[in-house]
This record gives C-alpha cells, structure tokens and sequence, in this order.
C-alpha cells in the first residue's frame, strides 16, 4: 500500500493522548460531502489531497464540528491517486461515527464530495480496501464494513461508496 504518514502530510501533533482501542468490529466509510475538486484525481494533482487533508484536520481541530477535536477524526484517509493517509490510526479511538458509535467501528475517510469529484475512481476503492486490510492486520479490527449512514442519520458516505459498500467493499475488478 501507499501509505502517508503523518509527517509526510505535516499532520499536527495531536493536543492530547488518544482513547486506546484493542479492537472493533470492523471499518465505517466516510466522504468528506460538500464541494470536492472535480479534477482532483488528475495525475498532477496528488499535493491538493494532502492539502485537503491538513484542512479537514485544522477544521476538526479549531471546533468546526462544535467541539474541538484532539486530532483529525478518522483513522485513516484515502485519495484518488491510491494513497492512504495516516489519522490518528490503529488502536485509536476515531471521532466520525457519531456518539456512541466511535468504539465499534474505524473511521476511515474517502476523499469524495457531493459536488464536484462525486465518484470514486478504482484508484480510490483500492486504497479504501488497503486501509480496511492494514485496520485488520495493525488494528484486530473485524470483518464489517459499513457506512456511517449504518446508524446514523446522514448522507454520509454518498450513494455511489454506499452501494459499493452495500456490495461488499471488494477490489475493483482488473481491466481485461
Ligand atoms: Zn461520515
Ligand atoms: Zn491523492
């Protein structure tokens, strides 16, 4: 997998310890909704995703969900360029699922709007599921995979990642 740490991403520290997890059930998929850059998955434009990942974090961080944040929200980020950002990672609990539902599941985020870039390229579906497998191995996360819809009320993660979800959250198929 292309992993980015956290340094590569110049993610800030976080500004306090992480509640320790040894374990959930398995991974809940999330999109970042709003406008996301319909070009983003162009080759050139990989340094935008880092970009939006060290907005995504600052947002979390300075209350922009009404509270603020220790750190980015979800576990890990995926782009459309096949790379998996670091959050705050295995055996930490996330802050994207909703109250109560953060000890279950990881929370990892795709990198999709719902304007804009909307639909997730294979690239993307690769990541996800390389970050589902690292949650796995690094993280004894279980064999779930859902959406934070899946209890939540929300649009979240957008009905295309909802139906790939919904079908099992499996590697795009090779071209022929
Ligand atoms: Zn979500
Ligand atoms: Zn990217």
């Amino acid at each position: 997998m292309n992993l980015v740490t956290r340094a590569e991403w110049r993610a800030k520290k976080p500004t306090s310890a992480y509640t320790r997890l040894s374990s959930t059930r398995g991974v809940k998929i999330h999109y970042t909704g709003g406008k996301v850059p319909a070009d983003l998955a162009e080759p050139g434009n990989h340094d935008r995703c880092a970009d939006l990942v060290r907005d995504i974090q600052r947002m979390h961080m300075s209350g922009g969900r009404g509270e603020r944040y220790i750190d980015l929200g979800y576990t890990m980020v995926c782009c459309p360029h096949r790379a998996t950002f670091m959050g705050r990672g295995p055996h930490a609990l996330p802050a994207a699922n909703g109250a109560g539902l953060n000890s279950r599941h990881y929370a990892v985020l795709a990198l999709v709007g719902s304007s804009g870039f909307t639909r997730p390229n294979d690239d993307l579906l690769h990541a996800l599921v390389d970050a589902i497998e690292y949650l796995r191995e690094h993280g004894d996360a279980g064999r779930e995979v859902k959406g934070h819809r899946d209890g939540y009320p929300t649009s979240c993660p957008g009905d295309p990642l909802y139906r790939w979800v919904r079908a099992g959250a499996e590697r795009p198929a090779p071209l022929m």
